[in-house]
This record gives C-alpha cells, sequence and structure tokens, in this order.
C-alpha cells in the first residue's frame, strides 16, 4: 500500500505516503484510525495552519507517547518557518506534554528548502516545499517528493552490460551515470489550482477539491474541479491524479463527478482518483 487518505474538507485532512513514512497534515480522527501506526511516522510535513489539517496532531503526539510501540524512533515535524498559529499550536503541546519519552524534532521550513527522507540502493529521496495561495493571513506549502536517479552517460550507451560493469568497477560508478532529479509526488496543500509548471512531470499529483461545482464557491481560497481540469490538460508527464479535501456536500455525487475527470482527461492517459469525503481511501 502507498497511501493511507481521509480528507473532508473544513472536518480532517491528513495524507500518510508509506514508502516515506511521513505525513502530510495531521487532521483529527487520524490516531484512532491509524492506531499503532503512529509509531510507524517518522516525519510529518503541515502545510498550513487551518483546524482541519493540524487539530490531530496533539493526539497523534500523545499517543506516541502512552500507547505500546517503539519510543526509540525520533519524530520529526516541519511545517512553514513563519506560521504563527502552528507555531502557538506546537508551544502548546509541548506545554501539555512536558517530558516526552521519544524524540520530537521541530523544523520550520523555508521555501524551496529540502529535506533529505532516506537513501536506498541508486535513489535518494527528499521533500520539497512550494509556495501555494490559500489564505492572505498566514504562510501556506504545497510539497514535492523528489527523487534523485542516476542514468547512463549517452557516450556509453553502446556498451554492453557486461563492459559496463567492469567499467563501473574500474573507474567507479560516477564515471558512467549521472544524476537527475525526478518529481515523485505533488501535495497540493489547500489552495487554488496549481500553476502548470508546478505539476509538470509529477508521477502522481494530488491536488485539493473542495468544489465539484465551481458556482459554489463563495471565497476565492479554495480549486474548483473545472480548474484543476484546465491546468492538468496543460501539464506533462502526470500519471495519477487523487482529488481530496472535497467538500461532504457532493457525497451522494462523487462518481459522477468521478467519472466526467476521467472523460475530460481521457487523451492524457491520466489515472484519476477521488477521496470520498465519508470514506477512508487506501491506494
Ligand atoms: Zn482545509
Ligand atoms: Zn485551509
Amino acid at each position: 500500500m502507498e497511501f493511507r487518505i481521509y480528507s473532508k474538507a473544513l472536518y480532517s485532512t491528513w495524507i500518510l505516503y508509506r514508502p516515506e513514512r511521513l505525513l502530510v497534515d495531521v487532521g483529527e480522527g487520524i490516531s484512532t484510525i491509524l492506531g499503532n501506526s503512529v509509531f510507524a511516522i517518522r516525519d510529518i510535513f503541515l502545510t498550513h495552519g487551518h483546524v482541519d489539517h493540524i487539530a490531530g496532531l496533539w493526539g497523534l503526539v500523545n499517543t506516541r507517547n502512552n500507547a505500546m510501540g517503539d519510543r526509540k524512533k525520533t519524530l520529526r515535524i516541519h511545517y512553514p518557518s513563519g506560521n504563527r498559529k502552528i507555531e502557538a499550536f506546537i508551544d502548546f503541546i509541548m506545554q501539555m506534554n512536558p517530558s516526552l519519552r521519544y524524540e520530537m524534532e521541530i523544523f520550520p521550513l523555508v521555501l524551496g528548502q529540502e529535506v533529505f527522507l532516506r537513501q536506498a540502493g541508486s535513489f535518494s529521496r527528499s521533500m520539497v516545499p512550494f509556495g501555494v495561495k490559500h489564505t492572505p493571513s498566514e504562510i501556506s506549502f504545497g510539497y514535492h517528493i523528489m527523487e534523485e536517479r542516476r542514468k547512463l552517460r549517452p557516450k556509453y550507451s553502446s556498451l554492453s552490460q557486461k563492459e559496463l560493469a567492469e567499467l563501473a568497477l574500474r573507474e567507479g560508478r560516477d564515471t558512467i551515470t549521472d544524476t537527475y532529479k525526478k518529481k515523485l509526488i505533488t501535495i497540493s496543500g489547500d489552495s487554488y489550482a496549481l500553476p502548470v509548471e508546478e505539476m509538470n512531470e509529477s508521477e502522481t499529483v494530488l491536488h485539493e477539491c473542495t468544489f465539484l461545482v465551481t458556482e459554489d464557491r463563495r471565497n476565492q481560497n479554495h480549486a474548483a474541479l473545472d480548474e484543476i481540469i484546465e491546468s492538468v490538460k496543460m501539464t506533462r508527464g502526470i500519471k495519477r491524479l487523487i482529488l481530496y479535501h472535497i467538500s461532504s456536500r457532493y457525497s451522494s455525487q462523487v462518481s459522477k463527478w468521478k467519472k466526467r475527470a476521467e472523460e475530460a482527461l481521457a487523451d492524457k492517459g491520466i489515472q484519476v482518483l477521488l477521496v470520498h469525503p465519508e470514506r477512508y481511501f487506501e491506494l
């Protein structure tokens, strides 16, 4: 399993990406649903300070302290630097839990700051925040999960596997390969429709889609399905689009809108998935 998600606009949103043991946002109810899996989380990345995205943090910090599990692992919490609401909430949590039995580290992040996640064989992954338009009163981030990969230098493309292996052994792997960075996953956080360039070449895009019907939107701070489709149509390289943060007013219409989005993006070959606001989502 890659993703476990719960997301209902206004109430609660959290996205667990299991391969990197990371969580983007911590809406309420998360500890109740994850149970002992809260011990498997290594990194938490917060997008902004609205209560539907952070209210579950206190419970999660507390559950890891008191439930049966491995307390040797450090929990790292990352958030947009200068976001006062998040800072006030973290201060409160620390005051309420003054003697935690595990290490908790807090990292304010600035735009573009790369957070190293993991090195595994031929690739390494990192998390990189980008700015989004959400609420004028606070700083809001989206996040990219980046993967650094290796590819064979073109001048060696005519060599056989055996010759390459010998060359790598003799000269080192860095001589025959170049590294490049690939956007693996893009998570919008609460935002307007993301600009095309932010989503370009990202294999999986998780985009908030509070409004399935554009006319239902009162304030200019969330995305609507039409706009997302228009943006995504102009992108290249996206394989999957997961729409989340859907308002519960559309609970009975989710499959209808999924079909429309699939039809609109059919010629791009993008798989479209919607996170139902009343259901727990796994992929
Ligand atoms: Zn929200
Ligand atoms: Zn919000």
